[in-house]
């Protein structure tokens, strides 16, 4: 049967100047890695059985229905304004509305050059694009929002890294791709005509209860504060939180050096590029609301008369995002020590838990799965300090209804380690897929015990840590 998608593109009809059409560039042998059926199901996409399925998410074919357009955009890279980025490897074929009933971008990323690419070669190698695959689909697993895995496709062609490296597409589905920088380049170029197009389009797509610029802005820092308390619920570092990998949908998007931490420390980088340690794991709370000042930049020619009023009410949204992303936080932590509704000292609790785990070099994921299998004391190298800790924290809990139901929900017993997606892209180069489709299988029920997986749930031995992640 062939492939069919019910496009419904709405970008494409926006203003000249928002995008450049274009079309994938063809690969020499497209080969289909993987395929996300599930999820193609969730989207009304039928026919994917559909023998040209690597020729259609490889590029080499474009699904009917389908409008292929590059997105422009601008953005701060480590806090450095570059004023124009762009999908410069990345190619929207359109749009579709999923069964519950939210639009959705698909996008081939790695599809070749386009007017955005500057020197880049518009490719992707397949370590990244296995990475961005297995990790957005665990992230959805584990609950967070994100943007989703739909296909991956070997190229056939080798893509430069310094080495010659194996070629591949992924294709990523999105609430949007709009960003923080979608905004800030009408901004920079004073296109405010497009600014005004952009906010009703944004609006309209993603808070259609939302009128004014304010409540805009409240809202996407609202979503913002939520995804970041998640991620640090987790253990997750972003790497790269520049403002044009900053969805104004709320989703975790663009997955280049990420990693989940291991042992517990808050000041934990893994990004090669990340040198001085601006995204690192608790820097992101800070960062995010740096974020939300740069889109709140970015809307205030749309302020009109009164626009100092609005400009008050920014900085009165902006101060307040603080306090919010904090009581974000607290829910998260507190819910992973098993308190559902968290008052008074409790966030006590939870920071004391953090110093002894750092201090004892803890691991992060599997210290809360330990709580809540009462084996948290094996954690930790002096378990002197947790067995006082343990005490109080037992006591706090007489209180709670379901303090075993809340933990369970919060505390997952696999995430995708980081020196387990590196020996699966390294298996994957030699076309051993078996470790791609076991993490994809055990990541899908995150917070299940599934006892045969438990090496899974091992922290990597000194040999396997990987000391820094790499984009691609
Ligand atoms: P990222 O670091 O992935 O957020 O990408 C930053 C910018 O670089 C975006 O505009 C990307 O489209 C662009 N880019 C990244 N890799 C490539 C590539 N291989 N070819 C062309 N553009 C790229
Ligand atoms: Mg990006
Ligand atoms: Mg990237």
């Amino acid at each position: 049967m062939t492939l069919h998608i019910p496009f419904q593109n709405s970008f494409a009809g926006l203003p000249d100047g928002m995008f450049a059409r274009q079309t994938p560039t063809p690969v020499a042998k497209p080969g289909l890695l993987a395929f996300n059926h599930a999820l193609a199901e969730d989207l009304g996409i039928t026919g994917t059985d559909d023998p040209r399925l690597a020729a259609y998410f490889g590029g080499n074919a474009v699904p009917t229905g389908a409008d292929p357009l590059a997105q422009l955009y601008a953005g701060h890279q480590f806090g450095q304004f570059n004023p124009q980025l762009g999908d410069g490897r990345a190619i929207l074929l359109g749009e579709v509305r999923g069964k519950d009933g939210a639009l959705r971008d698909i996008q081939l990323k790695g599809a070749g050059q386009t007017p955005f690419s500057r020197r880049g070669d518009g490719r992707a190698w397949l370590g990244p694009v296995l990475r961005e695959y297995v990790v957005s689909e665990a992230m959805h697993a584990l609950g967070v929002p994100t943007t989703r895995a739909l296909a991956a496709v070997a190229t056939g062609e080798a893509v430069y890294r310094e080495t010659a490296l194996p070629g591949a597409v992924l294709t990523r589905v999105a609430a949007s791709h709009l960003r923080v920088g979608t905004f800030q380049v009408y901004l920079s170029r004073q296109r405010y005509d497009l600014l005004e197009a952009l906010f009703a389009y944004a609006k309209a797509r993603h808070y259609p209860e939302v009128e004014t610029p304010a409540q805009f802005l409240e809202a996407v820092a609202r979503k913002q504060a939520r995804l970041v308390a998640q991620w640090m619920g987790l253990g997750f570092i972003h790497g790269v939180m520049n403002t044009d990998n900053c969805a104004i949908s709320g989703e975790t998007i663009d997955y280049g050096p990420c990693a989940f931490m291991d042992t517990y420390h808050p000041a934990t980088v893994y990004s090669s590029i990340d040198r001085m340690g601006r995204y690192a794991y608790d820097a992101q709370m800070d960062i995010i609301v740096w974020n939300m000042a740069q889109l709140a930049t970015s809307l205030v020619p749309l302020c009109g008369e009164d626009s100092e009023a609005t400009i008050n009410e920014f900085t009165a949204i902006l101060h307040a995002m603080q306090d919010v992303v904090r009581d974000e936080w607290t829910r998260v932590f507190c819910a992973k020590i098993g308190i559902a509704d968290p008052k008074g000292d409790d966030v006590r609790l939870v920071t004391s838990l953090l110093q002894i785990m750092q201090d004892g070099q803890a691991d992060f994921t599997n210290t809360f799965r330990a709580l809540l299998e009462g084996k948290a004391r094996d954690q930790f190298t002096d378990p002197a300090a947790f067995d006082a800790w343990e005490g109080g924290w037992r006591k706090r809990l007489e209180a709670e209804a379901d303090p075993q139901g809340v933990m369970a929900r919060s505390n997952p017993a696999f995430i995708p380690r980081n020196h387990r997606i590196e020996q699966m892209i390294e298996a994957a180069v030699q076309g051993d897929y078996a470790p791609f489709d076991r993490l994809m299988r055990v990541l899908a029920r995150p917070y299940d015990a599934q006892p045969d997986e438990a090496d899974l749930t091992r922290p990597p031995t000194q040999s396997e840590v990987v000391q820094a992640t790499f984009c691609g």
